[in-house]
């Protein structure tokens, strides 16, 4: 028997994440094919369920920019939440990056620029993602355009104990921003975050690997935190200085992903760019 949630049937499972499966589904009467996420509620804030996360959920709804996955509706079973997204054919950045190494520069820009697009439609509406890796950014096979996945539902989810919200504040070792790693007591800027995600964003699609990269997790907090990011000769200077200015350590003294529109090597123009597969 094939599974459903409302009018939805369930098929193959498009992709998995840290905190669940997302599988295509398929609308019995209109076969209109979206893709669902599917969450425990086990691993949703218990306390926050109730106000918390459905105003997220609602603030998620409301957004609509060309480059964010549109959330369609939630749907909640006895111990499961089901987030109904358009579904985005094309795969993840991560593939890409993955199977072709650098990218060309007019491409990597190309999605930059729509990177920072969505990213800072976000933030004007008080949403920040908290976990933007490659993994997260999908190329819509029909347009060639990006689009930003598992938008601020990293804020919703784990964060019981001090190792869980280290988990929760950096999704992913790599991407995670300086001032999280040495645990800053004062709080931290959603937004800056971002930038620095960002900032290793654009590094990993000009260059095709990681700035900062170790097996050992405390190599890597010690790189993240001190180490300059080394780039390769061929990069050019204005890109080096803009992703200089989004890996800056100080969160302060960070470029916010709103002034990253000003930049010099975010202004060129991307033409019309060839996609790649
Ligand atoms: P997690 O929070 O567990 O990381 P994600 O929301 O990132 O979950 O989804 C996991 C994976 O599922 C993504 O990396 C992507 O490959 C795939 N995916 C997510 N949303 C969509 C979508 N709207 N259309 C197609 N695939 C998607
Ligand atoms: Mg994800």
């Amino acid at each position: 028997m094939t599974a459903r949630v409302g009018k939805y049937l369930l098929f193959e499972t498009l992709g998995t994440g840290s905190f669940g499966k997302v599988k295509l589904g398929v609308h019995e009467e209109t076969g209109d094919r979206v893709a669902i996420k599917i969450m425990d509620k086990g691993d949703i804030k218990a306390h926050e369920m109730a106000a918390n996360v459905r105003r997220e959920i609602a603030i998620m709804k409301a957004l609509e920019h060309r480059n964010i996955v549109n959330l369609r509706q939630v749907l909640t079973s006895a111990n499961k939440l089901y987030i109904v997204m358009d579904l985005v054919t094309g795969g993840e950045l991560f593939t890409k990056i993955y199977k072709h190494g650098a990218l060309p520069e007019p491409l990597a820009r190309k999605y930059f620029q729509e990177l920072v697009d969505g990213v800072s439609y976000c933030h004007s509406k008080g949403v920040y993602h908290r976990d933007l890796k490659p993994e997260n950014l999908l190329i819509d096979e029909a347009t060639g355009s990006l689009k930003i996945t598992d938008f601020g539902l990293s804020t919703m989810v784990g964060a019981n104990t001090a190792d869980d919200l280290l988990h929760t504040m950096c999704g992913s070792p790599n991407y995670c921003a300086p001032e999280i790693i040495s645990g800053s007591k004062t709080g931290y800027s959603g937004a800056k975050v971002d930038s620095w995600a960002c900032g290793i964003v654009l590094f990993a699609l000009l260059t095709g690997y990681l700035p900062f990269y170790d097996d050992n997790q405390k190599t890597l907090y010690r790189m993240i935190a001190t180490q300059p990011p080394k780039f390769p000769s061929n990069m050019s200077e204005d890109a080096k200085n803009l992703t200089n200015m989004l890996l800056n350590k100080d969160p302060t003294r960070r470029v916010t992903v709103e002034a990253v529109k000003e930049h010099p090597w975010f202004k060129q123009s991307s033409g019309s760019v060839e996609n790649i597969r």
